[in-house]
């Protein structure tokens, strides 16, 4: 499967998938705006068979309407949230087959950012919107600190050559922050490196691995002993569980 970024506001990306169907073929995530996407599928000279919506936020789904005028096809998306604009609703462990690609996706129910967030895996990806970023997550707006650990959890059980396909360019301020947490931890020192070098040349930090993620991600790194240090220090009392050592990172963050 053939992945690319567009480019959309000042740092969202919709993700625009080619697979193995026939040519001039494509299906997005989260196209929050129109335009770039237009003017994409124009240059390309593709034709747009679906859209996959992560969650309900208008960053993600603004730009549908303008689209679907112009492609009336199927818009998968969350079961939970966004019905006025999702025609084929997905809930945890769905199966999503987009035949005009030859591909097809589960769907992983991920609450937290949103209630109703859902993320599309396959071998080798996940598209995950704003559950996590590059060296960060989400903020958590409708669920609870512990569904969102939760939901974190399960990313970091998937296979560590996973490449996670995030909706924004957020990495190299969450890698500040993840040096705050962990001044010590060398990936996130080589992280910064090598993340500034590609932004300096206007390349997309992201996807990247998750085995990248779960060495730099202070929001993945619950069980390490300086994220543990971290969070004890800020809540005055070791953390009983990775859930509470999530969340006081997580609050942290939120406090910057
Ligand atoms: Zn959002």
């Amino acid at each position: 499967m053939h992945i690319e970024p567009i480019q959309a506001f000042e740092d969202n990306y919709i993700w625009a998938l080619r697979g193995k169907g026939p040519a001039g073929q494509v299906a997005l995530v989260d196209p929050g705006e129109a335009t770039p996407v237009l003017r994409y599928l124009e240059r390309s000279r593709e034709r747009l068979c679906a859209i996959l919506v992560t969650h309900r936020h208008g960053d993600h789904t603004g730009g549908i309407a303008e689209l679907l005028a112009r492609y009336p096809v199927p818009v998968y998306g969350p079961a939970l949230e966004a019905a006025d604009i999702v025609t084929h609703p997905l809930t945890d462990g769905a199966r999503l087959v987009l035949p005009a690609l030859g591909i097809e996706f589960e769907v992983m129910h991920l609450p937290g950012h949103t209630l109703g967030h859902i993320a599309y895996y396959r071998p080798g990806m996940l598209f995950c919107g704003d559950t996590l970023f590059g060296a960060g997550c989400g903020r958590v707006f409708e669920g609870t600190l512990e569904q969102m650990h939760a939901s974190l959890a399960r990313i970091a059980a998937l296979p560590s050559a996973t490449q996670i396909y995030c909706a924004h360019e957020y990495t190299q301020s969450c890698l500040r922050f993840a040096r705050l947490v962990e001044p010590d931890n060398p990936a996130i020192a080589a992280r910064i490196d090598y993340v500034d070098r590609l932004r300096a040349a206007s390349e997309p930090s992201v996807p990247a691995k998750l085995t990248e993620e779960l060495a730099t991600n202070p929001f993945l790194r619950w069980d390490s002993p300086a994220v543990i240090a971290a969070a004890t220090a800020r809540l005055g009392h070791a953390p009983a569980t990775h859930a509470e050592t999530f969340a006081a990172i997580r609050i942290w963050r939120d406090t910057l």
